[in-house]
């Protein structure tokens, strides 16, 4: 009797102890998420103007010097969108929309 409370003791504590665990690497893990995202915007906002071959942004004309948030690649180019919302736009009729990215 004895003997069978020890162990259920023994499993009990370690049932706490893996839970322990795992919300701290829980919490780690979303502190790295939050590091990345900031990093990523940071990205996001420095994509060189040198580094497209567009001049325009197709979709919504805005010219990319005002700021690429987002690029693609289509036929060995790189072009460069204010957001992912006009780059998914371009990609719907990529070859129609081309002529308005006033390649470079
Ligand atoms: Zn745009």
């Amino acid at each position: 009797m004895k003997m069978q409370f020890t162990t259920s003791l023994l499993f009990l504590s370690m049932v706490l102890l893996s839970c322990g665990t795992n919300k701290n690497k829980a919490n780690v893990g979303s502190a790295d998420a939050n590091q990345v995202t900031a990093i990523d915007t940071t990205i996001e906002k420095t994509f060189a103007v040198s580094l497209v071959n567009n001049k325009k942004d197709p979709s919504c004309g805005m010219p990319v010097t005002a700021g690429i948030s987002d690029t693609a690649h289509y036929e060995n180019l790189v072009l460069g969108f204010c957001s992912t919302e006009c780059k998914n736009e371009f990609l719907k009729n990529p070859k129609a929309n081309l002529a308005a990215a006033e390649l470079k």
